[in-house]
């Protein structure tokens, strides 16, 4: 088979062999079962179509350079699922389910594991949602938990560490202060859709929220947490509201190892211009370094009142993080913490 050009492929679906699912009814989880029948018969009256009962995870299975194949710390990914879907008062899967089954959908699809060599890798998108019949305003009793995938190349469709531009959302809020924002809920990306793809029209990759009650301070980009570099500090924003990172706490850890200081704390929109690189973090986009913030009294506004650049090429700080990462989640740098959990060739 002709080698795949992932590049192009940047964070879209691609088909799969299959998918793995199992049903929480009346408190019991049925077996997980494998379909390569990747459409659901739902009821019409199910949760998920009228109230967003629905969260989800994201997770990406690497092939290192030694050809094995890595899941970079599903533990995490199955307790934040599990805090979300407390948070939606729904049955959520046990840590040991969660995992088994992203290994059965890694097994799966096999043969769709990007090789190592093309820097891409199949990412995981375990879902779990409301599927009980309800008119009335409760929340799902039952639910379907299922795991998908797709191969994804870098989330810019460029090569990696390639910096975007971004702009601040004055006028639109991804989360409220004391709302759904520290779970990763569908319903969060319902919310923030709209000015993000007023964002992409004006030609902005990334969109950076600020804190609802006050329009102050950083909270996170649209999809992927901020982190900044300033006198030998690792800085990200302290909030409820922002989506708690695996990426980001991992990529903590591995500061406090390059000796840098870690700071967690309330960042206000004037410190961006004391910042000596800026990036976004998460599974998807791993580090993608920010070249240009603007800002703007509204989205919709041409004008641009103030902007803070940060370089066209990727800080050395943000590159010496980003190889220890990449190299952990690859097997080219030891896995210190004991972060990667190896999934086995089924053949
Ligand atoms: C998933 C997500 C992130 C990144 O989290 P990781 O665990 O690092 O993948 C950041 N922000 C939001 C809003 C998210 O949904």
């Amino acid at each position: 088979m002709a080698e795949i050009d992932y590049s192009k492929r940047s964070f879209n679906y691609y088909p799969t062999n299959a998918i793995v699912f199992s049903k929480c009814i009346d408190g019991r989880w049925t077996k997980p079962e494998v379909t390569g029948d990747f459409n659901f018969s739902l009821h019409c009256f199910a949760g998920i179509f009228h109230y967003a009962p629905s969260c989800f995870e994201g997770m990406k299975a690497y092939r290192g350079a030694d050809g094995r194949v890595r899941l970079f710390r599903p533990d995490e990914n199955a307790k934040r699922m599990q805090s979300s879907a407390n948070y939606l008062d729904m049955p959520a899967p046990t840590m040991e389910m969660f995992i088994d089954m992203c290994v059965m959908c890694v097994q799966e699809n096999w043969d769709y594991i990007p090789s190592y060599e093309s820097g891409a890798s199949l990412y995981l998108r375990p879902v779990l949602f409301g599927i009980n019949p309800q008119l009335g305003i409760k929340s799902a009793k039952d639910v379907m938990f299922a795991v998908m995938s797709s191969a994804v190349g870098t989330y810019s469709g460029g090569k990696s560490l390639m910096p975007v531009t971004a702009v601040i959302s004055r006028n639109y809020d991804r989360a409220a202060t004391y709302g759904s924002g520290g779970y990763k809920l569908g319903a969060n990306y319902a919310q923030s859709l709209h000015a993000y793809n007023l964002a992409h029209r004006m030609g902005y990759k990334e969109l950076l929220f600020l804190d609802s009650a006050t329009h102050s301070h950083i909270e996170e980009f649209g999809s992927s947490n901020f982190f900044a570099i300033k006198h030998g500090c690792y800085i990200t924003p302290n909030s409820p509201s922002v989506l708690p990172s695996i990426t980001n706490k991992s990529l903590r850890k591995v500061a406090e190892e390059f000796g840098l200081k870690v700071e967690r704390r309330t960042i206000f929109i004037d410190e961006l211009e004391t910042f000596e690189e800026v990036n976004s973090c998460g599974t998807a986009v791993v580090i993608t370094p920010i070249s240009r913030i603007d800002d703007k009294v509204t989205l919709e506004s041409g004008t641009i009142t103030r902007e803070y650049r940060y370089g066209e090429e990727a800080g050395p700080i943000s590159t010496k993080l980003y190889n220890r990462i990449v190299g952990i989640q690859k097997g080219l740098e030891e896995d210190t913490y004991g972060w990667c959990m190896f999934v086995n060739d089924p053949k």
